[in-house]
C-alpha cells in the first residue's frame, strides 16, 4: 500500500504541536505560526475531516505570562505554571479558531484516564461525541494534577495514545526536527533524512539518545516511542517539521514532508487482537436473530432490544461474548454498561433505557467500533 497517497482519503487526523513549534526561542508564543496551524487545520476540518488536536506549551506559557526566563525546577512551581499557562493557551486557541468558524472542546487527559477499563472507554466515548459534534477536541495532559511517576510525561506518547484510543487514520507530530535521519545529520554532513520506517531498530534508539540538545529537542527518543504506541495500534505516524509552509496540507497531500511510521498491523487487524486476544472476557450476552443480523450483516451496534439473556458478573468497560439463539459465539466487545444494568435493559427500547435505569449514558450496550465480530 502506497501509504502516503492515501492520506488524502483518511478521516480522523490527530496532530501534536510541540512547545518548540508554539514559541520562540526566547519563549514567546510565534503568534504567525500558531495562526497558520490553525488555519491548516480548519481548513481540513472544512474538507470534512475530524481533527484532533494535542498540544503543549501550557507549562511554557505560563512561565512566560509569569516572566520567569527558565522553567523552574520544583514540581508543584510547574504544575502552578501549567494551570496558569493551560488557560492561556485555551484562550489563543478557542479565539484563533473562532475566526474560522470552529468550536474547540479542551480535553485534559491524565494517565490513569487511560490505564484503567471503565475511564478508557469512558474517555473513548466523550472523544467520540465531541468530534460527532463537529467540534475539535485540543488536549493535554493534566499537568496540573498529574503524579510524577504515573504521567505521560511527553506530548509525543501522549498523541500516539490518543490516536490508538479514537482509532485514528492518522497521526502528524509537529517538531523542530525534519524527521529521522539514519544518522546524525550534525556531525554528517551526508545524513539522509528517512522517508519511511517499517520497523525501529536498536540503532535508530541508541542513535536518538546520543543525540545533542538541539537536534533532540522535545526528544527524538520520545517520538519514536510514540512512533511504537502508533505502529501496533495500526496508526501511521509522520514526524515533520512545523516550519515547512502548508505542512498539514502538504503532508495530507501526499508530499514526501519528514519520516512516516508506517503500522504494523492494519488498524482494524490491531483492535481485533486486542478485543479478541487482549483480554479477559467476563460474560456473555445472548441475542435474538434481529440482533444476529444487525451486528453481522449491517454492521451496527448492539442495542439493548436485541438482548435476551446476560451471563456473568461485569463492570463498564469489560469484554463480553455475543451468543446468538443457537448458541455460536458471533462476536466479542466492550461493553458500556454493567452486567446488572445490562440485565435490566436487556429486551427494551434504547428510548426507555433512561427510565430504568435512572439516567443513559449510552444509546448502545456495545458500540460498533468497540465489537468484534468472528470471522
Ligand atoms: N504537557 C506539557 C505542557 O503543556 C508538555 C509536555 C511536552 O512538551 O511533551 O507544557
Amino acid at each position: 500500500m502506497n501509504w502516503r497517497t492515501n492520506f488524502k482519503f483518511f478521516k480522523r487526523i490527530v496532530i501534536k504541536v510541540g512547545t518548540s513549534t508554539l514559541t520562540y526561542p526566547n519563549g514567546k508564543l510565534n503568534l504567525q505560526r500558531i495562526e497558520g496551524l490553525v488555519m491548516e487545520m480548519s481548513d481540513l476540518h472544512n474538507q470534512g475531516k475530524e481533527v484532533l488536536l494535542v498540544t503543549s506549551g501550557a507549562v511554557g506559557v505560563g512561565a512566560n505570562k509569569m516572566g520567569y526566563k527558565t522553567v523552574p525546577r520544583t514540581i508543584p512551581e510547574k504544575q502552578a505554571l501549567a494551570a496558569i499557562g493551560q488557560g492561556a493557551l485555551l484562550h489563543l486557541y478557542e479565539k484563533l479558531f473562532a475566526e474560522f468558524g470552529k468550536i474547540v472542546a479542551q480535553v485534559l487527559l491524565s494517565r490513569e484516564d487511560l490505564d484503567e477499563r471503565t475511564r478508557y472507554l469512558n474517555a473513548t466515548n466523550t472523544l467520540e461525541a465531541i468530534l460527532n459534534m463537529d467540534v475539535i477536541p485540543i488536549i493535554n495532559e493534566n499537568d496540573t494534577v498529574a503524579i510524577e511517576e504515573i504521567k505521560f510525561g511527553d506530548n509525543d506518547t501522549l498523541s500516539a495514545m490518543v490516536a490508538a484510543l479514537v482509532d485514528a487514520d492518522l497521526s502528524i507530530v509537529l517538531s523542530d526536527v525534519n524527521g529521522l535521519y539514519d544518522c546524525d545529520p550534525r556531525i554528517n554532513d551526508q545524513a539522509c533524512l528517512l522517508d519511511q520506517v517499517e520497523e525501529i531498530t536498536r540503532q535508530m534508539e541508541d542513535n536518538s539518545r546520543s543525540r545533542g540538545t538541539h537536534f533532540a529537542s522535545g526528544g527524538m527518543i520520545t517520538k519514536l516511542r510514540a512512533a511504537r504506541i502508533c505502529m501496533a495500534s495500526g496508526v501511521p505516524m509522520v514526524i515533520a517539521n512545523s516550519n515547512n509552509h502548508h505542512v498539514i496540507r502538504r503532508i495530507i497531500g501526499g508530499e514526501s514532508l519528514g519520516t512516516l511510521f508506517v503500522p504494523r498491523e492494519s488498524k482494524m487487524h490491531a483492535r481485533k487482537k486486542w478485543i479478541a486476544f487482549g483480554t479477559v472476557v467476563h460474560g456473555k450476552l445472548h441475542i435474538d436473530n434481529g440482533a444476529e443480523n444487525a451486528l453481522l450483516n449491517r454492521g451496527k451496534s448492539l442495542l439493548p432490544s436485541g438482548i435476551t439473556r446476560v451471563e456473568g458478573s461485569f463492570d463498564r468497560g469489560m469484554v463480553v461474548d455475543v451468543i446468538t439463539t443457537d448458541g455460536r459465539e458471533v462476536a466479542r466487545g466492550m461493553i458500556n454498561y454493567d452486567s446488572r444494568e445490562t440485565a435490566l435493559i436487556a429486551g427494551k427500547k434504547t428510548s426507555e433505557i433512561e427510565k430504568t435505569l435512572g439516567s443513559k449514558d449510552y444509546d448502545e450496550v456495545i458500540h460498533r467500533n468497540n465489537l468484534w465480530i468472528k470471522e
